[in-house]
């Protein structure tokens, strides 16, 4: 128990140092005492120099630190390193591999415990206790201790390195490589610009408590910010109301309904009155608030702690200041916080915002599904950044992998610059494809669909030549809201969709929430969220939002007759009829209405192992198939599709994976139904090749994925992609097979339509090894 209080607190030390120097020093000394050894040493692997750099120590001679260094296999740091497990000796010296720097003044000690420093399987370096002769050896006590030290401290040593590297400099203080960091991608794209970091304008947690006797001063003071700020956030909202249609502008309304007298406010007025300043008030209930929704484990919901803490220190500056000051942007503003939020991307005029930054949040947040409303790449998630170093640099935003560059190198902006031109002039030299079919070379047709949103996507889409629109998530325009949308509202967002395409096909998912998706006005906390209430088992066990849903897509559908309805997340049989049960039962009451509709083509995704061993099953149910690749990789491989300590294992190649799809095609059209695809894999050119060849009729993708797909499948035959096909079926590990399809696709002249942001780092990764 001891151990563990001694480990609390050091984690807490360490974690409010500075800068890595003081993080290490804290380490050494506090590990020291803590063993009551004589000798606590952290050495770190430069990945420069690829040596091991003595940073920090407790017991040798200070003089050596940042002097003393050994190569990556060289002495016992070294072997503890390559090892990668702790190496506990009682006499040092007598082993070959032993190493002594005079500088150190090592020779004195003879027993050595040494155990590597692990992040994310990465080396960091070795941490290290010594003692003198004839002292006793380390026991097994200790060692674990140290395990479990280095363990614990290891994500934190990574976080303050990150520090050092953002400015281009390496351990030893030089100029280093181009470091990238990794997040989760966003929106797509590549943003070059300076880094603009918005941090809080007041901070809430330093506000004192104080009581006071005068209470009306403080109430008018907290009235007029309550007003200021509301009135921000009206210009905010309609600043930005061009670029945003009516559903996304919601998020603004529910900002402002927080501010309402019953909501926040009230609270706030109501400590007053009981005798706190209005900045304590206002600090305590906001606090409450965003502890309450922190403890949350529904991701969606916690992304409202973000909303509450920045309308808290909107509120504070007023009360504090006054008025903001208005700030200037540069030109290319890469906005970069520790949390962005919808309001603070409203302040950069448009035609100067080229990409976002976010520590937090994910693809999930508010601000990635505006940003991409908006076309502005984006990385969220970016955990390991310290992001007050990010002011005024230099920052490439790589939003296809989800990475960015601080400081970059002139050859590194060279290269991204050369990515920017090249996916702009493929994109204009795309649009001539617009109104021709997708079509083989020897006359094999796919049809090429899109999934839509927002209503940007279905701008975008039109532009881009897709003949329909293969999934729309419909829980996009719920998610914007504050409660359920009314029939008549869905109603009018279905209709947009439905007469953007008439007379081509608009497929429209039935509310898909649970997993990652959830609604802030409908909670749902579950330990195993992804293997739980989702998709159609929420929305059979709440029929009255599934007929309601229903009900507006088919009336929106009068006229057009283009509807086609889609179910989400089918595990079994028996939920299909009950939904053709219900969605019939609608039918009928909408004619009996008055309504000139016909029954829509319902059709089931496969996104679930069950489903892909049932396909016949249920394709003699319904109209058509549409595989969800993205979830059916998750569940196939039981790997979370939004956890990046995973990311790496989340793989559609994956021979299991590919077999399934394979499977699914063969089956459904051997009972005679159409089968699509409108998972992230059709909007691949590798995998849209290999899907065309298993046959697939329809493939429906992200619009700005859509020109490039075309053009690859048109310039090549069925014949060469079911060799490739065949090919790959043979393979068993999916980065041979990913590598073996790039290869086809590069030496077939398409190395362009590769995603650039893999090739781009799959090329520097070469650069550097070479
Ligand atoms: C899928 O799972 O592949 C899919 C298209 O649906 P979503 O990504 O919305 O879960
Ligand atoms: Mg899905």
């Amino acid at each position: 128990m001891a151990m563990l209080n001694v480990l609390r607190n050091l984690v807490q030390e360490v974690n409010s140092a500075h800068d890595l120097p003081e993080a290490l020093g804290i380490i050494v000394s506090r590990v020291q005492s803590a063993m009551e050894t004589e000798v606590c040493s952290v050495y770190l692997l430069d990945p420069d120099s690829n040596r091991y750099i003595l940073m920090a120590t407790e017991g040798l001679y200070r003089e050596a630190v940042g002097k003393v260094s050994l190569g990556y296999s060289e002495g016992l740091i070294g072997l503890v390193g390559s090892r990668e497990e702790p190496i506990n000796l009682e006499d040092a010296p007598s082993h070959p591999r032993y190493r002594y720097f005079p500088e150190t003044g090592e020779e004195r000690f003879r027993s050595f415990l040494g155990v590597p420093i692990i992040h994310h399987r990465r080396v960091l370096g070795v941490l290290v206790v010594q003692e003198r002769e004839n002292a006793r050896c380390f026991d097994e006590g200790e060692e674990a201790f140290l395990v479990t030290v280095s363990a614990q401290l290891a994500g934190v040593i990574a976080h303050s390195e990150a520090t050092g590297a953002i400015s281009g400099l390496s351990l030893t203080g030089e100029r280093a490589k181009d470091v990238c960091f990794s997040g989760v991608a966003g929106a797509q794209g590549v943003a070059i610009g300076e880094g603009v970091v918005v941090y809080p304008a007041a901070d809430l947690d330093a506000v004192p408590e104080k009581q006071v006797e005068d209470i009306e001063p403080e109430l008018a003071l907290f009235g007029d910010a309550v007003s200021a700020v509301r009135e921000e956030i009206g210009q905010v909202a309609e600043r930005l109301a061009s670029q945003l249609r009516p559903e996304e502008q919601a998020l603004f309304d529910v900002y402002l309904r927080m501010l309402g007298d019953d909501a926040l406010p009230g609270e706030v007025v109501t400590r007053i009155r009981d005798g706190q300043w209005a900045q304590g008030a206002l600090k305590q209930v906001v606090q409450q608030y965003v502890r309450h929704f922190e403890m949350m484990d529904d991701l969606y919901l916690r992304e409202r702690a973000v909303d509450i803490r920045d309308l808290g220190r909107r509120l504070l500056s007023h009360l504090q200041e006054g008025d903001q000051q208005d700030r200037t942007y540069p030109q290319n503003t890469v906005l970069v916080s520790e949390e962005l939020t919808p309001a603070m991307l409203g302040e950069v005029p448009r035609e100067q915002l080229a990409g976002l930054v976010s520590v937090r949040g994910s693809g999930n947040s508010h601000v990635a599904i505006l940003a991409r409303a908006m076309g502005v790449p984006t990385v969220m998630g970016l955990v390991d950044i310290p992001v007050n170093q990010l002011e005024g640099r230099e920052v490439i935003v790589d939003g296809f992998e989800g990475q960015i560059y601080a400081s970059p190198s002139q050859e590194l902006r060279t290269f991204y610059q050369d990515i920017c031109n090249e996916e702009d002039e493929l994109v204009k030299g795309l649009e001539a494809l617009r109104d021709k079919p997708c079509e083989t070379t020897d006359g094999h047709r796919v049809s090429l669909l899109v999934n839509t949103g927002l209503m940007t996507d279905v701008v975008r889409s039109l532009s881009h030549g897709a003949e329909g629109i293969g999934l729309y998530r419909t829980e996009v325009p719920f998610m914007i809201k504050d409660r359920f949308p009314s029939e008549q509202e869905q109603r009018e967002y279905y209709r947009e969709q439905l007469e953007a395409f008439a007379p081509n096909p608009v497929t429209m998912r039935t509310l898909d929430i649970g997993g990652d998706k959830a609604l802030t006005y409908f909670p749902i906390q579950e330990e195993n969220p992804f293997l739980g209430w989702r998709g159609i088992r929420v929305t059979l066990d709440h029929p009255e939002i599934f007929l309601v849903q229903v009900r507006a897509m088919l009336k929106a559908s009068e006229g057009l007759n283009n509807l086609q309805i889609m179910l989400p997340m089918v595990s079994n049989i028996s939920e299909v009829e009950e939904s053709l049960h219900l969605i019939y039962r609608v039918y009928h009451e909408v004619r009996e209405e008055g309504y000139d509709i016909h029954m829509p083509k319902v059709g089931v995704m496969v996104e679930i192992p069950a489903a892909v061993y049932q396909v016949r099953e249920l394709a003699d149910r319904v109209d058509f198939l549409s595989v969800g690749s993205n979830d059916l990789t998750q569940y196939l491989l039981a790997v979370d599709r939004n956890n990046p300590r995973v990311a790496q294992l989340y793989h559609s190649y994956h021979p299991a994976v590919l077999q399934a799809l394979v499977r699914i095609a063969q089956d459904a059209h051997a009972v005679g139904k159409p089968v699509s695809i409108c998972g992230e894999l059709a909007g691949d050119p590798g995998g849209a090749v290999l899907l065309m060849a298993m046959g697939y009729d329809a493939l429906s993708m992200n619009a700005a994925s859509l020109p490039k797909v075309k053009s690859v499948l048109r310039s090549l035959s069925r014949e060469w992609a079911a060799q490739l096909l065949e090919d790959v079926l043979l393979l068993d590990s999916p980065h041979v097979i990913k590598s073996c399809v790039d290869l086809s696709l590069r030496s077939a002249g398409f190395g362009r339509y590769l995603r650039p942001g893999k090739s781009s780092a799959a090329m520097r990764q070469e650069k550097t090894s070479a």
